[in-house]
């Protein structure tokens, strides 16, 4: 194992990686730094939680100076994540004076014209980096370090216009990174029209299954929310996540587990970005237990403590559920995922176990009540209804 020192950092970026208490680099930071620091052009998997943001992050504060322009540009796909790089990229420049900033929508323009004349680093989501460009209030032309963070998502999100904008505008002489959990071949090959030269490092490693336990429950469609609000009060989980495919089931869940009492938050797309901020904190500091949720919240966005994820819907992606799942048996840490099955999801299901070849159990169904919603709100003591 190797320690901080093998990569010659600058005294600042030691002491600021010192300070964070981190004892030695993941396997993905090992092999990825020295190429970044080399200024080469890469491609970087590796599994969720493996510290991907301090492998780029080191090689962009190294670059970055104070004062001399928009240097370093990172796009992300989520706005949360934007924020998250953005915190993470400032704790690596404690100790150098770096102006940093996160760009994305859903929040006004007249406090970003201002702080983007005099960023040094920008984390932003495209759309409305593009926005900043095409109204002449940002400047490109000092760019050298550019790098796509979760790049898988961001090509297949339908942000490629917006990331081919961006990249032309971008001097060509730049050293240009893609990291991200999962990169699959069309991702590959698409790279190869950004990258120049460039090298893949992969440490992604199948998924721990000490760690990180799979199982799920056959359920009838009508009975899955039963079932979900059962083991969210059975079970003695720290914070919890509930993935469901779109916003309206989202919204249902939410409303449904509020009538139960259960101390839950909602964030998906839909919401204005101030609701969003305000739940991710909020599900961050341990405020709220259990965060409803589509995969605007799969990616990339780490929160300490989430001991369950539970997809009431299945995701008709494999790769998505990748990412969900990566949410939780972090950093060395236990977690459970609870898929709940009903008849529809079946050949989907099989699908992501085929392709990813996880082990995943079956698991005996508790009993669950059926719930007869009521107009009225129940007092959290009261169990619900039987019909
Ligand atoms: P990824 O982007 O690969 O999903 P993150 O960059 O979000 O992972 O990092 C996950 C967690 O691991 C963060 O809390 C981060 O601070 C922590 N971390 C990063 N590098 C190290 C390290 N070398 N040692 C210990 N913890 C680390
Ligand atoms: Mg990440």
């Amino acid at each position: 194992m190797i320690s901080f020192e093998h990569f010659k950092f600058s005294d600042d970026l030691r002491k600021s990686i010192e300070r964070l208490g981190y004892q030695s680099p993941t396997k993905i930071q090992e092999e990825s730094i020295p190429l970044i620091l080399a200024g080469r052009d890469m491609l970087g998997e590796s599994e969720t939680g493996s510290g991907k943001t301090l492998a780029f992050g080191s090689g962009v504060i190294e670059n970055t100076a104070r004062g001399k322009g928009l240097q370093a540009l990172i796009l992300t796909p989520t706005r949360e994540l934007a924020e998250q790089v953005k915190v993470s990229l400032c704790k690596l420049a404690y100790h150098k004076q770096l102006k940093i900033t996160a760009i994305y929508g859903g929040v006004s323009f007249g406090p970003q014209f201002r702080s983007l004349k005099s960023a040094d680093i920008v984390v932003a989501t495209p759309g409305r980096f593009k926005d900043h460009l095409q109204r002449g209030t940002v400047n490109t032309s000092n760019v050298s370090i550019l790098v796509l963070d979760e790049a898988d998502r961001m090509l297949d999100m339908g942000f490629i216009d917006d990331i081919e904008m961006i990249i032309n505008s971008c001097p060509n002489r730049k050293q240009t990174l893609f990291f991200s959990a999962t990169i699959p071949p069309q991702i590959e090959k698409l790279s190869k029209r950004y990258l120049k030269r460039p090298i893949k490092v992969s440490t992604r490693k199948h998924v721990d299954s000490k760690k990180l336990k799979q199982g799920y429950f056959d359920v009838p469609r009508s009975l899955k929310f039963s079932l979900l609000l059962h083991l969210l009060r059975d079970t003695s989980s720290k914070l919890a996540m509930v993935f469901c495919n779109t916003r309206r089931t989202t919204d249902v869940v939410i409303k449904h587990l509020k009538i139960y009492k259960v101390d839950a938050v909602a964030l998906h797309g839909g919401f204005p970005q101030n609701k969003r901020t305000e739940a991710i904190e909020n599900f961050k500091e341990g405020k709220i237990h259990v965060l409803v949720c589509t995969d605007v919240a799969a990616r990339g966005i780490h929160v300490d403590n989430i001991s369950h994820i539970y997809n009431y819907d299945i995701p008709s992606n494999p790769i998505d559920y990748v990412h969900r799942i990566g949410r939780t048996a972090r950093a060395g840490e236990e977690g459970q995922v609870i898929n709940l099955l009903s008849e529809e999801d079946h050949d989907n299901f099989s699908r992501i176990l085929c392709e990813y070849r996880f082990s995943i159990n079956k698991l005996k169904k508790p009993y669950v009540e059926r719930v007869v919603f009521c107009s009225h709100r129940t007092s959290s003591s009261k169990k619900p209804r039987m019909r």
